[in-house]
C-alpha cells in the first residue's frame, strides 16, 4: 500500500507522513504497514501522559476503523492480519513501558479475556490463531494455550487467569467428542463463562445436540472468525441474556429435529445392507499388476517440482476469500485482496523452495489385496496375510437399484480367480517448520506465522497429488498412457481414488494405525499419530490408493449398533472404545 502502482514504474506514496502521529498510526493500521510503526509509537508515548493512553487512544481508533472495514465488508482477513501486526508490534514496543508504569501504579488494563485452545490430541491451529488475531484487533486479549492442549489444562488456567471466555478448537472429528469432555468438565467444576465452538468438523447441530447438553451455560458454535467477534461482544455486553436465550432455543430447536430426523430415517440391518452391496458392472475387469509391489520412501522431495500442483482455491478459503482461482482475482469485491494475498504467498514461497525452509517426504505401498466381506487382506508374495483393513457400509435405506457401498467393494474378491492390489501413502511437507514459526512469532508477525502454515498445507495436498500421479504412472503404472493437465488433477480427472482415513468414506480414524504399521510411516519418514489420530506435522495427508476405474468416493453415512459391535469384533477392540471412536457416524 505504501507503492501505489503508476505506469510501469513503481513510486511510493509518501504523503501520509506528513500528518499528524493519531494520523499516521492509522493510517498504518488500516494499510498494515510497520515500516516506520516503533518510530510512530514511541512519537505518540512522548505526547501522551501514559503509554497505555497511546493503546488506548490513537491505536484502538485506528482499530476500531479496521474493525468498521472489516464488519462492513470493505476490509478482509489477509488485511486484518496485517493491520493486527501492527498493532502487535506498537504495543510490543510500549509493553516495557507499560510495565514500567504497572510496578509503580499496580495499574491492570481491564480488557476481557480469551482463553483459546486446541483440543487434545489435535495439531490444526490455522483457524484458532485466526480467530485469537481478530479478537485481539477488538481489544480483548488473548490466552492462546496452543494445540493438544488437556481439559485440565484449560480449565485450571482458566480460573488462574480469570478469562471472560473459552474458545476451543479442532479439525478432526475425535476432537468434537474431546469437546464434549471438556464442555462436561465445565458443568462439573462449575464453570459459568461462555464457551466457544469452532474447527472444521464442528457444526451448529454437534454443538446443539452433543456439546451444548453437556454444560448449563452459553456454549455457542462459532462459523468463521468474523463472526467471533460479534459473538463475543453480545456475549460480554449488556444484551448478553437475551442473546444467550436466542442461541439456546435456537439450539434446543436443532437438537428436535435431530432427534426427529434419526427415527424417521430408515436404516437396514448391517446383513441386509451386505447383500445390497456395490456390483461392479465391468465383469471383464483384470486389474494391472503393479510394475511394483512392497514400500517406497522418498526422502526430501523437491518443493519447486510441488509448487506447480498447489490447488489454490482452498488457500484462499483458508483466508475466508471464497471464489475458484484463477477467476477469483476477476472478482469485483475481493479480487484485489485476492492479488495481493497470492502476491505475497509467492514471495513466501520463494522463500520456503530457496531456502529450504521446509522439507517434504513421503511414502508409499504397493501390495497385492483381496476383499473379505467389508475387510480387504493384504497379502505378501507367500499369500501370507500382511495386515486387514476394516471398512465401514452405508446403512441407510437406499432408493430402489442404488446399492450400499464399502470401500471393499472396489478390490475383487479371493474367489474371483484374479489378483488385484491396493495401495497405501502418506506425506507431509510440514517438517521444519517449527523454528521458522517461532521466528515469526517472536517477531510478533501472524500474518508471515499463518502464511506459512496455510502453504504448507497447500505443498501437502500438492504432494498427495503428484505422489498419486507419480503412482498411476509410474510406481504402479496403471494409467501409465495417461495425460493429465493440473486442471484435470484438481478436478480429479484421472482413474482411481485415494480415500483418507477419518473422511467420508473410511470415518474410522483407527485405521490411519494400520496404514502407519504398514508403511512405517513414523520410522520411515518421521509423522507422527497423535492420541485422537491427528498426523503430525499438520500439514500431512495419509490415504489408500484404489485403482479400479469404478472406484469413486462416497459417504458412508450413520450406521447402526449392529455394525458398530460387528467391526468392534472384527477389529479386536472393546465395543465402547469403537463405539467412541465412530461418534459422529452412529445413528442411534
Ligand atoms: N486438491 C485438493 C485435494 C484434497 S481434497 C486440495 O489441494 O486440497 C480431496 C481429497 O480428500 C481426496 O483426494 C481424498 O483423499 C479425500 N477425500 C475426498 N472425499 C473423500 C471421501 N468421500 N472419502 C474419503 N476421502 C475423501
Amino acid at each position: 500500500e505504501t507503492v501505489k502502482a503508476k505506469g510501469k514504474e513503481e513510486v511510493r506514496d509518501e504523503k501520509w507522513r506528513n500528518n499528524t502521529v493519531e494520523e499516521r498510526l492509522k493510517h498504518a493500521l488500516v494499510n498494515g504497514i510497520t515500516e516506520y510503526i516503533d518510530g510512530d509509537t514511541e512519537e505518540a508515548r512522548q505526547k501522551y501522559p501514559k503509554p497505555l493512553d497511546v493503546i488506548e487512544g490513537p491505536l484502538m481508533a485506528g482499530m476500531d476503523v479496521v474493525g468498521d472495514l472489516f464488519g462492513s465488508g470493505k476490509m478482509f482477513l489477509p488485511q486484518v492480519v496485517k493491520s493486527a501486526r501492527v498493532m502487535k508490534k506498537a504495543v510490543a514496543y510500549l509493553q516495557p513501558f507499560i510495565e514500567l508504569e504497572k510496578s509503580l501504579v499496580g495499574n491492570t488494563d481491564g480488557r476481557h479475556k480469551v482463553l483459546l485452545a486446541t483440543v487434545k490430541g489435535d495439531v490444526h491451529d490455522i483457524g484458532k490463531n485466526i480467530v485469537g488475531v481478530v479478537l485481539a484487533c477488538n481489544n480483548y486479549e488473548i490466552i492462546d494455550l496452543g494445540v493438544m492442549v488437556s481439559a485440565e489444562k484449560i480449565l485450571t488456567t482458566a480460573i488462574a487467569e480469570k478469562v471472560d471466555i473459552i474458545g476451543l478448537s479442532g479439525l478432526i472429528t475425535p476432537s468434537l467428542d474431546e469437546m464434549v469432555h471438556v464442555a462436561s468438565e465445565m458443568e462439573k467444576r462449575n464453570f459459568t463463562i461462555p464457551l466457544l465452538i469452532g474447527g472444521a468438523t464442528t457444526s451448529r447441530t454437534h454443538t446443539a445436540v452433543k456439546i451444548a447438553p453437556a454444560y448449563a451455560h452459553p456454549v455457542i458454535h462459532v462459523t468463521d472468525a468474523s463472526r467471533s467477534v460479534t459473538i463475543a461482544g453480545k456475549l460480554l455486553g449488556n444484551e448478553k441474556l437475551s442473546f444467550v436465550k436466542v442461541i439456546k432455543d435456537e439450539y434446543a430447536i436443532l437438537d428436535q429435529n435431530h432427534k426427529a430426523k434419526q427415527s424417521f430415517k430408515g436404516f437396514l440391518s448391517i446383513e441386509d445392507a451386505r447383500k445390497n452391496k456395490l456390483q461392479l458392472k465391468n465383469k471383464d475387469y483384470t486389474p494391472i499388476t503393479p510394475s511394483f509391489t512392497g514400500v517406497k520412501v522418498f526422502d526430501n522431495y523437491d518443493l519447486a517440482e510441488l509448487r506447480s500442483y498447489i490447488d489454490w482455491t482452498p488457500f484462499f478459503q483458508t483466508w475466508e476469500l471464497h471464489g475458484k482461482y484463477p477467476a477469483i482475482f476477476d472478482d469485483e469485491i475481493i479480487g484485489d485482496a485476492a492479488k495481493k494475498l497470492f502476491e505475497d504467498a509467492q514471495v513466501l514461497l520463494d522463500k520456503i523452495i530457496n531456502e529450504n525452509w521446509l522439507s517434504a517426504k513421503a511414502v508409499v505401498g504397493i501390495f497385492k489385496a483381496q476383499s473379505i466381506g467389508d475387510d480387504i487382506e493384504l497379502l505378501d508374495d507367500k499369500h501370507e496375510i500382511i495386515t486387514t483393513l476394516h471398512h465401514i457400509r452405508q446403512q441407510n435405506k437406499k432408493a430402489d437399484g442404488q446399492e450400499n457401498y464399502c470401500l471393499s467393494d472396489f478390490i475383487l474378491p479371493a474367489d474371483s480367480g484374479k489378483s488385484d492390489y491396493l495401495g497405501a501413502f502418506a506425506v507431509s511437507a510440514g517438517f521444519n517448520i517449527e523454528s521458522k514459526i517461532a521466528a515469526f512469532e517472536l517477531e510478533h508477525d501472524d500474518y508471515n506465522s499463518i502464511l506459512l502454515k496455510a502453504l504448507a498445507d497447500r505443498l501437502a495436498e500438492a504432494f498427495a497429488e503428484r505422489m498419486h500421479e507419480l503412482v498411476r504412472k509410474e510406481i504402479w503404472g496403471y494409467a501409465n498412457a495417461e495425460t493429465t493437465n493440473i486442471d484435470d488433477l484438481i478436478t480429479e480427472k484421472y482413474v482411481g481414488i485415494r480415500p483418507a482415513p477419518g473422511y467420508p468414506a473410511c470415518p474410522d480414524h483407527t485405521e490411519k494405525t494400520t496404514l502407519f504399521n504398514l508403511l512405517n510411516v513414523t520410522e520411515n519418514i518421521g509423522i507422527e499419530l497423535t492420541d485422537s489420530m491427528a498426523m503430525y506435522p499438520a500439514a500431512s495427508v495419509s490415504g489408500w490408493y484404489f485403482a479400479n476405474p469404478e472406484a469413486k468416493y462416497f459417504g458412508t453415512g450413520k450406521i447402526g449398533k449392529d455394525q458398530v459391535a460387528d467391526l468392534a469384533m472384527r477389529k479386536n477392540m472393546p465395543f465402547n472404545v469403537m463405539e467412541k471412536w465412530l461418534g459422529s457416524n452412529i445413528n442411534y
